[in-house]
């Protein structure tokens, strides 16, 4: 069994984690209004998917037609 030669320093160590990854997987910013969603699912902010508006967002009551 494979055992480490020597035990990692703060340093090595510190050093490896200053480039974590900084977007969770599985997220993408909405084309439309640059929010992050969920990617293959409908934004929630603006209800657009794939460039168009699919779903009318329920959060601004208004409507925008006037
Ligand atoms: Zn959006």
């Amino acid at each position: 069994m494979a055992v480490p030669q020597r035990r990692t320093s703060k340093t090595r160590k510190r050093k490896r984690r200053t480039h974590i990854k900084l977007n969770v997987p599985g997220m993408a910013v909405c084309q439309n209004c640059g929010e992050l969603t969920l990617s293959h699912r409908v934004c929630k902010v603006c209800g657009h998917y794939g460039g168009k508006e699919v779903v009318v967002a329920t959060s601004s009551e208004e409507s925008l037609e006037e």
